[in-house]
């Protein structure tokens, strides 16, 4: 299928959507089915799944179908298209007749491009008759794991999707979704056919999510302390069951927080005023079961709280995933204790099917294991989702195990302990738990079953108290030299590792158990500052955000889908006094640049004059997405010092650029300013011979400060960067 000049996706990335480049796997994904291949895309939640089948769908020339379990979202994602100019309609259960029938009529005459669909109305005989006739283009699936009953969300109606390819052989399809591990993916891959060169996995790591686990002790008290920390900003605490939603609201209202429960017993009303009212963000914290999230897109979450655990990882993962969409950085926080493994593990149990019963009760355990494990968050998630996470300097600098790592442990030796554990449970069967062991070993008669009063390793382990025996089961689990099976109760089991101690006399270390006080300090440590100190001007966002509530009430929209928090803070960093300034910001395509920009432009030359501010527009690199994923989580100040460090470490500023995954005239202009402040000298980074012919150009332009350097890096022409003129500035100072 061939594109026109004018129709190439990344001219429409530009002007339609306001970004400069593509994210990820993005452009590939998008060639993929330009081409009419079909494509299977995983992509972390906010990593921008939706472009990929919204920028074909402008590519070609017909209708692209876009199936989607999500109801509730549907609205949001046709509104978030029609603020950017796009012909976009939903069909689910919540048209009545005449809507439905405008919307035929609507299709027919061709002037929808994207058309959102409920999977179980998709598959019916009369509706996929009624497509026939409509030329489609391409069919997005959406939230794919539901086709997998491997995953943790399936959905029987999903399975009729793979009759697609039947019926519209030559209409190329394009599945994503942003949770699966290993066996779902590959299930999705087999039921909807599509090849392995045709799926293109991103990377799974939320870099602008900082990840905690917290032991759950005086829960409520914890959270209070976070939310004292984050005042004003949006957060979703998620609890197990309804009753502890409705309590956690209730107490943090009575204690002058600004939150609102949602579940599913709540009457409907209830509910979406609830919703409505965090979306706006007229409440700021809201406690949910996990029926709360599915339908939502908010783009400004700052935190998400687990106040119990959640049933596996791909949950735990969409959920704190729902924090930081914007790219700003925010933080997941799990409470933990060894109580509520045991509690879910009954809970996940479905009766009557033993195979399903194992699946789920193995991602439980995998879930705890995330909690209980000493090893770094992101690198455990990442591995779980198949992926490799390179750290530099062994630590990923945003979560609780990197950021207060443990002293290196004291190890001892072990091996008589764990061959006595061991021992006991070989003799009694491999069939019980850590507790049962204990009994045995510390020669507890009245605990003990009858036949087991006899056994050799009956009573011998009554030098260690039942608390010490407890840490090395702990401790022999953790380091591997037995496992816990999954299953209603847990059992432990020889592997071969244990068979090594026990018949070949292997040697077992294992750590010396840390005090308990030096634990506790270290989760009470968890650094919260605020999490959105970038160098914007405060005062100037907050009356920018006034203005986007205004639109957004006229609009019918939440605010977040006006522009993203994170436009706003470029808005209110880098001052844009015109339309064309505007028009550079990231966020801001055409029709948003048309409708609303004149509006931010007034309020930001109001701002200006009344607080004597001049744009910084020239300070603005060239419109790019100005995150990258590797500088998410820094504050802009950050990534200026990261270059500094390097350069002070000798490192020329090509290597910086490499290792930093940024351009050498990004690090060329983190170096200026430090010419500023004397901590480079100015020969050190250009040129002697640039030097003069710079000032010569600022002197022949009669250059004052505050104006615009582009004139002059267009005298002085291509060999010049924007990094070398601003440092000779800066080394002048006026
Ligand atoms: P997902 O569906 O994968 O959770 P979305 O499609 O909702 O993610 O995208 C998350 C956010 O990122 C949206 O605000 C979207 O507009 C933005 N986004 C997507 N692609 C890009 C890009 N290439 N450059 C900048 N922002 C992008
Ligand atoms: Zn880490």
């Amino acid at each position: 299928m061939a594109t026109s000049a004018l129709a190439n996706p990344l001219h429409i990335l530009r002007t339609t959507f306001g970004y400069e480049s593509f994210r990820l796997e993005q452009e590939r994904a998008i060639t993929t089915v330009l081409r009419g291949d079909d494509a299977f895309v995983l992509m972390p939640t906010g990593g921008g799944k939706s472009l990929c089948y919204q920028i074909p769908a402008l590519c070609l020339n017909g209708l692209t179908v876009v199936v989607s379990p999500l109801i509730a979202l549907m609205k949001d994602q046709v509104d978030a298209l029609r603020l950017n100019g796009i012909e976009a309609a939903y069909l689910n259960s919540t048209l009545d007749e005449y809507e439905q029938r405008l919307l035929v009529s609507r299709l027919r005459s061709g002037a929808v491009r994207i058309l959102y669909v409920a999977p179980e109305r998709l598959v019916t005989e009369r509706f996929l008759t009624f497509l026939a006739s409509l030329n489609p283009v391409l069919f997005a699936i959406d939230e794919a794991h539901c086709i997998s009953q491997w995953g943790h969300d399936f959905r029987p109606e999903y399975r009729e999707l793979a009759q697609l390819k039947q019926r519209f052989p030559h209409v190329p399809r394009i599945a994503l979704t942003a949770t699966a591990d290993e066996q779902t993916r590959r299930d999705i891959a087999e039921q909807l056919m599509i090849s392995n060169e045709n799926t293109f996995v991103s990377s799974f790591n939320r870099a602008n999510i900082r990840y905690f686990v917290e032991p759950k002790r005086d829960a409520y008290g914890r959270i209070v302390q976070h939310l004292r920390q984050r005042k004003g900003e949006s957060g979703i605490i998620y609890t197990l069951s309804r009753a502890s939603a409705e309590e956690i609201a209730e107490r943090l209202h009575a204690d002058g927080f600004s939150a609102l429960p949602y579940h599913a017993g709540l009457e409907r009303e209830t509910r979406t005023r609830h919703q409505d009212l965090f979306l706006r963000d007229d409440v700021q914290i809201i406690c949910a079961t996990v029926a709360f999230g599915m339908g939502i897109d908010k783009s400004n979450v700052r935190f998400v709280i687990h106040h119990d655990l959640p049933k596996n990882i791909e949950s735990y993962y969409q959920e704190t995933g729902r924090a930081g969409r914007d790219g700003l950085p925010s933080d997941a926080i799990l409470l933990y204790s060894a109580g509520d493994l045991t509690k879910m593990r009954k809970m996940v149990a479905i009766e009557d099917n033993p195979e399903q019963t194992r699946v789920l009760v193995r991602k439980l355990q995998e879930m705890a294991n995330y909690a209980e494990s000493r090893t770094c968050r992101r690198e455990y998630l990442l591995r779980y989702f198949g992926e490799k996470f390179i750290k530099s300097e062994d630590s990923c600098g945003s979560c609780d195990v990197c950021l207060n790592p443990t002293p290196p442990q004291e190890m001892y030796d072990a091996t008589l302990l764990a061959q006595k554990f061991l021992s006991a449970m070989v003799r009694s069967g491999e069939r019980f738990g850590a507790g049962y062991i204990i009994e045995i070993l510390r020669g507890n008669k009245d605990k003990v079953r009858l036949e087991h009063l006899n056994l050799k390793t009956f009573g011998v382990g009554t030098d260690n108290s039942a608390a010490e025996w407890r840490d090395v089961a702990q401790e022999l689990i953790r380091e591997g030299w037995c496992y816990r099976e999954e299953g209603e109760y847990p059992i432990l089991k020889l592997n071969e590792r244990s068979k090594a101690v026990l018949y070949h006399g292997e040697k077992v270390m294992l750590p010396r158990k840390t005090p308990k006080t030096s634990r506790r300090d270290r989760s009470t440590s968890t650094p919260f500052a605020s999490t959105t100190s970038t160098p914007h001007n405060q005062a100037l966002f907050e009356r920018l955000r006034t203005v986007r509530r205004n639109i957004a009430s006229n609009e019918g929209v939440a605010p977040f889908m006006v522009l993203s928090d994170a436009t706003l803070i470029q808005l209110a960093t880098y001052l844009p006094l015109s339309l064309e300034s505007v028009r550079r910001i990231s966020g801001f395509g055409e029709a948003k640049t048309e409708r609303y920009g004149k509006l931010f432009v007034e309020e930001i030359g109001a701002f200006a004059a009344e607080h004597g501010l001049s744009t910084q527009m020239e300070s603005l690199a060239p419109k790019r997405e100005r995150m990258p994923t590797a500088e998410r989580t820094q504050r802009p100040d950050d990534t200026y010092r990261a270059s500094l460090e390097l350069w002070q470490q000798g490192k020329a500023i090509s290597a910086i650029a490499t290792e930093r995954g940024l351009t050498a005239q990004t690090i060329m202009g983190h170096l200026a300013r430090y010419v500023a402040t004397g901590q480079i000298s100015l020969e050190e980074i250009v040129p002697e011979n640039k030097i003069e012919s710079i000032i010569d150009a600022l002197r022949a332009a009669d250059w004052r400060d505050g104006q615009a350097i582009k004139p002059i890096k267009e005298a002085l022409g291509d060999d010049y960067s924007y990094g070398e003129i601003q440092a000779v500035i800066n080394a002048y100072p006026k």
